[in-house]
């Protein structure tokens, strides 16, 4: 059944904005549309009830399919909080609404909302940022009006983290080109379909040049297939300054998770906070939409919560499965609403007597049917979710140039390099330098570094043994260390195509 009615929509066609009048006679009701609902923790309840009830009132079409997941059922059977029903209902719908899911202190958990992105490769996060009508802020006025796209599965949030020492820890930031490109096609794409003129890139790749350096190069790659869309490339400090002293600059902005966490909540605070924020969680076969905020236990439980940004979300849900004309009728609602500024939540409410979140919503519901003259025309078509090209691996030349060992050792810089060059004087490797939280200590150290007991030792690979000895000799190597300190970890240094591919150190 679920099949069957998942087929009438094109899994790879995702419309952000409206396209043809589709959903006028969307057929017998038994028709409806599925959609796993998640009401979620702290304000979860009452927005997802809020938004559920604009919704059905404006397109009765939608099969809801109530499921658990977050803080409770965490707390219950101490699991990643999101049952197997949950994620076995996802996956037959390819549609979830949700609340915000709480990660409980202490449990252990990593948090639910990440963990559903990441098992259905949810890779694309899309959050709108546009000013909205009788919402005042410091920028009102600006122009505002912007498409955040930010790679939601890769990165620090990878979740890779390992206490090297007792007092050093290590999180893995893990950028791919095939995330890279997908995210930076995907932003393309949106821009294509909704009628956007620029996409900005958003990296760290100064500092970072093989990570952020490499999602840099690929959407620079993927910026050639779409000529007639302008790509530029900021410096994500800079876009941060940018976005508050010229955010009408901005149209589409791609960028890598972590980097789009923080300027995806700046920008959210530029047009009214994070009570107003949608976001869709786009994958190949699977759309989870919610509100950008978390679960706000302040508010929670107490009827003020603003549930504009879940009610948002949903409306980018509408559009997803081609139900235009109620999407469309909803943000009308939604914008006379706030214009009319009556039983607006407090976070908004400014001077006006503020309402409960019922009473918006209610407010709202009446609305349905007003036009707004504030709603943007935005001349719109669907948009396809891009697929990388396959991998060039292969065909690149790979060189071995040694071995960065990242050891624990308590003594002094010149004690250890003493001991690893006597431990290893009959290897085919020589001790090239030793770093201290990414600075080079040794040989030479001029710099006023405080040293922690974690050392990056370098050996480079004297060449003298053949590539099938290489593998021996590594083993040999990590013996040798293990008989003056413990090692942590070991890197592989190689020349791609003979460039180098591993980061000098500073002061190198
Ligand atoms: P979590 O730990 O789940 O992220 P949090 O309270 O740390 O929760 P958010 O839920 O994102 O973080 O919210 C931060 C603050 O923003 C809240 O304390 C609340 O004051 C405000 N806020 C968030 N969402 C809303 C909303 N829908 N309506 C009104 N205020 C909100």
């Amino acid at each position: 059944m679920l099949e069957t009615l998942r087929s009438r929509f094109d899994p790879s066609e995702f419309a952000l904005e409206e396209q043809a009048p589709v959903d006028s006679d969307p057929g017998p009701t038994s028709l409806k549309t599925p959609v796993v609902f998640i009401p979620g923790d702290g304000i979860g309840p009452e927005v997802t009830r809020s938004a559920r009830a604009v919704i059905d009132a404006a397109y009765p079409h939608i099969e809801w399919l109530e499921h658990e997941a977050g803080q409770s059922v965490m707390l219950s059977d101490r699991s990643r909080g999101i049952p197997e029903q949950t994620l076995q209902a996802i996956a037959d719908t390819g549609l979830v609404l949700k609340g915000p899911l709480g990660t409980p202190i202490g449990v252990g958990g990593k948090s639910a909302n990440v963990t559903l992105r990441k098992h259905f490769e949810l890779f694309a996060n899309i959050r709108p940022v546009a000013e909205l009508p009788g919402v005042p802020t410091r920028f009102s006025g600006a122009g505002i009006d912007m498409v955040i796209v930010r790679e939601n599965v890769e990165d620090l949030y990878a979740g890779i983290e390992h206490m090297q020492t007792p007092d050093v820890a290590q999180c893995l930031k893990l950028i791919s080109r095939l995330g890279s490109e997908k995210i930076s096609r995907f932003a393309f794409e949106l821009a294509r379909a909704q009628g956007r003129e620029k996409v900005t890139c958003a990296t760290k790749a100064n500092i970072m040049k093989m990570t952020e350096g490499l999602f840099k190069r690929v959407f620079e790659e993927a910026a050639a297939d779409y000529p007639e869309i302008a790509a530029n490339h900021q410096i994500i400090d800079n876009c941060a300054q940018q976005l508050v002293m010229a955010p009408e600059q901005f149209d589409v902005i791609v960028t890598t998770n972590m980097n789009g966490d923080i300027i995806s909540d700046l920008a959210a605070g530029l047009v009214g906070g994070l009570g107003l924020a949608p976001s869709a969680n786009i994958g190949q076969s699977v759309a989870m939409f919610e509100a950008v905020h978390g679960t706000a236990p302040d508010l929670a439980g107490r009827d003020c919560a603003n549930p504009t940004a879940l009610i948002r979300s949903g409306i980018m849900m509408l559009r997803h499965i081609g139900a235009f004309q109620a999407a469309t009728s909803i943000e009308h609602a939604l914008y006379a609403t706030l214009e009319a500024g009556r039983h607006l939540t407090p976070d908004i409410a400014g001077t006006h007597p503020a309402g409960t979140t019922q009473d918006f919503t209610s407010a709202l519901i009446d609305n349905l049917g007003l036009v707004s003259p504030s709603v943007p025309e935005r001349p719109v078509s669907a948009m396809r979710i891009p697929r990388a090209r396959a991998s060039r691996a292969g065909s690149v030349a790979r060189g071995f140039v040694g071995i960065d060992a990242f050891v624990e050792w308590d003594g002094h810089v010149d004690a250890l390099a003493d001991r690893l060059a006597k431990a290893i004087r009959r290897l085919p490797f020589r001790l090239e330098l030793i770093s201290n939280r990414g600075m080079q200590v040794f040989p030479e150290n001029h710099a006023t570094t405080e040293m922690v007991n974690h050392w990056r030792c370098r050996f480079f690979h004297d060449g003298s043994v053949g590539r099938q000895k290489e593998q021996q000799a590594i083993c040999a190597l990590l013996e040798a260390i293990t008989n003056v300190c413990t090692w942590m970890h070991v890197e592989r240094l190689q020349r791609f195509d003979d460039r180098r591919a591993y980061s000098k150190a500073q002061g190198e």
